[in-house]
This record gives structure tokens, C-alpha cells and sequence, in this order.
């Protein structure tokens, strides 16, 4: 799961946690939220691994699985569904890399506040990540791609 050294914390200036903080922001275009549930929400990976590489993320600030709730896990699975046809549709990937990294030693950039990647794949992409040899592969295009994925929301 090589996908999982794609978390870096680096260029965020708010609160102690990130993942609590993009939500209470009050600007879910500036945050790349692309949309809300109940108990989790759906944004996109500053740092993405690939183009349309989003997360979903518990607002509670917990770090395993095991301390989420059976509504907002299930909430989670529902979100995340709801965001593979978004992408699917939007994008036409040829698969996905689904996960959660948990506790540092697990590779997770952000251990205290659990999330889950969600990362479409097309044929043949890891060659050119290999050769970038860096996550960032298209940084510029974040703005764009969720300009692309928010109709399929709904919002
Ligand atoms: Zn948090």
C-alpha cells in the first residue's frame, strides 16, 4: 500500500488538527469539501496521490476505527460509495485504492484523527508516480478537479 505515504501536514496554518479545523472553517469551496453527511464528510486529499484522490472523515476526532460509532461507520461506507460513483462517472478510473492508515506506525500522516482514502487508478499510473518520485502530482489541479466532482454531490 505504497499510497499510504501520501499524507504530508505541512502547509496547513490553523489548528492543532486539520481535520477538525477544514470543517469549522465555515467555506467548504476553500476547505474542498465537496459535500457533508450526518456524521462525516468528503474532501478532497491536498496532498493526492493521484487526480480525484479524496477522503472521508469522521468530524468526531477519533483515531481508530474502533472508536467510531456503528452510525458514523456505517455513514463512512455510505460516503464513500456515494463518492466512488461521483468519481467513476466523473472520471472514468479503472480502479481504486481504498484504506485508512492508523497510528504512525501504520503510515498515517495525521494519526490523531482518523480518515479514509479513497484513490482512483487507471492503467498504468504507477509508472509515472514512481518516476515523479513525489505525491504531488498535480497540485494545481485541485481547484479544478473539484469543480469537476461537486455537481456529482448534489451541492
Ligand atoms: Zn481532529
Amino acid at each position: 500500500m505504497t499510497y499510504v505515504s501520501a499524507e504530508h501536514d505541512d502547509a496547513f496554518d490553523g489548528p492543532a488538527c486539520r481535520f477538525c479545523a477544514l470543517p469549522a472553517m465555515g467555506d467548504d469551496d476553500g476547505a474542498l469539501i465537496l459535500t457533508r453527511g450526518e456524521h462525516c464528510f468528503v474532501i478532497m486529499n491536498a496532498y493526492p496521490y493521484s487526480t480525484g484522490h479524496l477522503m472521508v472523515i469522521p468530524y468526531a476526532h477519533v483515531d481508530r476505527l474502533t472508536d467510531m460509532t456503528a452510525e458514523a461507520t456505517a455513514e463512512m461506507m455510505d460516503l464513500t460509495r456515494a463518492a466512488q460513483t461521483v468519481l467513476t462517472e466523473a472520471m472514468g478510473p479503472h480502479g481504486f485504492n481504498l484504506g485508512m492508515n492508523q497510528g504512525s506506525a501504520a503510515g498515517a500522516g495525521i494519526e490523531d484523527h482518523l480518515h479514509l482514502h479513497l484513490v482512483p487508478r487507471w492503467t498504468g499510473d504507477t509508472n509515472f508516480i514512481t518516476v515523479t518520485g513525489d505525491i504531488r502530482v498535480m497540485p494545481q489541479g485541485l481547484d479544478e478537479t473539484y469543480a469537476i466532482l461537486k455537481p456529482g454531490f448534489g451541492a
